[in-house]
């Protein structure tokens, strides 16, 4: 069974990159019907930020790729754990890593060091004089192979502060094979002797995520590229445990337009971000999943159930995935248009609620939600993000200011605007309520111009600034079709008054 899993670490919100693995991770385990976990990697006590970890589950929740095992909100929404290899934060299986730190201690695999930050930055500095890469000198540095194990526990005992160190070879070969890079080799000269477990008590992400990934049976390991010269060492790690090593794939970096790998710096990339700028979850998913992986078919639109049929990481690339934000508001606009229309409005109401436009009430009740979902309807194809939503619809809900001089259609004049919708409005006037729809306003309109003669924007024009104020908004009979008869009356009333 394919077990996969996220470990994000809480040190910031959960950002596209992270989302990416987290997908191909779900799709690789839900092809073949396996499990997909979160776990959450909080060793690194100085950075972690609070409401970090809501964020993470948040966020996969949103997106609809919520973990089978792991860190999971309960019903009631607090965080909670579920599966039978917990607990899922890491931050918690301290017992478990001191173990396992003991267990490489014992076989004299790993070491305790007591050297000041003084005495490891003198050995730094010399190395860089001497142009060498900077690594630990196990056989001139204050440990418990150069003190003897005895004078090592001693200090210990003492309180004097340590870590724990891995021992990494001399010159071996280190190799694995790559699901997206093929083999790999470093030489283990080039590897550096890691700290395993700090001076806080708390392992290193390193032995954590061996530890970790092993004892909840992970087969498969996906994470960015920027991670594979550690793998190395942890390859060493499964190899002191006498365990069997996962299989593990490096997704290519993601890049910005410029080249560059994308990072808050240019500007924010978190998952919410995302969604509070109003792109759909599907969108985003079906966009991200386009990053660094391709059908090897034309076809660019994909549902989370076609990507688990389709998703296959031999066609995952190695060369850099660019973030293309034009790309992602095409996808966006796509499943604007295809939504079902009260789908999409349940899914605007939070922007239109939060702009003031509608109040909690009005999108619980029943009238309203007919005119809402006409607004709706009336600038799907005109939207890239929800958020553009509320100001492009704000003229249904209040009656639009204007200078009177909009209503004047090109080289006509106010006096011809007045009287078209004088007579316009008097042809609508003819309308029965229950004929108050857009194909029967725009054919009843259309015969009459055609029939008087009257030049198109000569007679629509004025119409279309007496119901929305605009210049560049939907067309008349739309807006008179969901703002109503009497609504749409009451505007024409406004404009022949501006004009008389
Ligand atoms: N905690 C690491 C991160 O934040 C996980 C890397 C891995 O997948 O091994 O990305």
């Amino acid at each position: 069974m394919i077990i996969t899993r996220i470990p994000p670490s809480p040190t910031g919100m959960f950002h596209i990159g992270s989302l990416r693995t987290a997908l191909y991770d779900y799709l690789l385990a839900k092809k073949e019907g396996g499990i997909f976990f979160l776990r959450i990697e909080d060793t690194d006590r100085n950075r972690l930020v609070e409401g970090a970890i809501e964020n993470i589950v948040a966020s996969l929740d949103w997106v609809d790729i919520s973990s089978d095992e792991g860190v999971v909100f309960d019903e009631q929404g607090n965080l909670s754990e579920k599966g039978d290899h917990g607990p899922y934060t890491q931050s918690e299986r301290l017992d478990i890593y001191e173990k396992y730190t003991k267990e490489l201690l014992d076989k004299e695999l790993a070491y305790y060091a007591f050297d000041t930050p003084e005495a490891l930055e003198e050995m730094r500095n010399r190395q860089r004089l001497n142009k060498q890469a900077p690594r630990y000198e196990r056989d001139t540095m204050t440990n418990s192979f150069t003190l003897g194990m005895e004078e090592a526990k001693k200090r210990i005992a003492a309180g004097e502060p340590y870590v724990v160190r891995m021992v990494i070879p001399k010159n071996e070969d280190i190799s694995f094979t790559d699901l997206v890079r093929g083999e790999i080799t470093v030489n283990s000269n080039e590897v550096d002797e890691q700290i395993l477990r700090k001076s806080d008590g708390f392992p290193t992400y390193h032995l954590a995520v061996v530890v970790d990934d092993y004892l909840m049976k992970t087969t498969h390991v996906l994470r960015g590229e920027e991670w594979i010269s550690s793998t190395p060492k942890h390859i060493l790690l499964y190899r002191y445990f006498g365990w069997d090593k996962p299989i593990f794939a490096h997704l290519p970096v993601i890049v910005n337009k410029e080249g560059k790998k994308l990072s808050k710096r240019h500007g924010d990339v978190s998952v919410f971000s995302f969604r509070d700028t109003g792109y759909l979850p599907e969108a985003l998913v079906n966009f991200v999943a386009l990053l660094g992986w391709n059908p090897g078919t034309d076809q660019e639109i994909f549902t989370l159930e076609g990507l688990v049929e389709a998703f296959d990481m031999s066609k995952v690339q190695r060369k850099p995935a660019f973030f293309d934000r034009d790309k992602l508001a095409w996808f966006n606009q796509q499943y604007i248009r295809k939504m079902d229309i009260s789908e999409l409005t349940n899914r605007c109401l939070p922007f239109l609620i939060d702009s003031g436009l509608v109040s909690n009430d009005d999108a619980e009740g029943n009238d309203k939600r007919v005119f809402l979902e006409g607004v709706v309807a009336l600038q799907r194809e005109r939207i890239t993000v929800l958020s553009e939503l509320p100001e492009a619809v704000s003229f249904m809900f209040t009656l639009p200011q204007y200078e009177k001089d909009l209503l004047m259609w090109k080289k006509s004049t106010l006096e011809d605007a007045r009287e078209k919708l004088i007579v316009l409005k008097g042809l609508l006037e003819g309308i029965q309520e229950s004929d108050w729809n857009v194909e029967h306003i725009n054919e009843k309109v259309f015969s009459f111009i055609k029939e008087k003669e009257f030049g198109t924007g000569d007679a629509l024009w004025p119409l279309r600034i007496a119901l929305s104020g605009q210049k560049n908004s939907p067309g008349p009979f739309d807006i008179m079709g969901v703002l109503g008869k009497e609504e749409s009356f009451k505007r024409i009333d406004v404009a022949i008054e501006k004009l008389s």
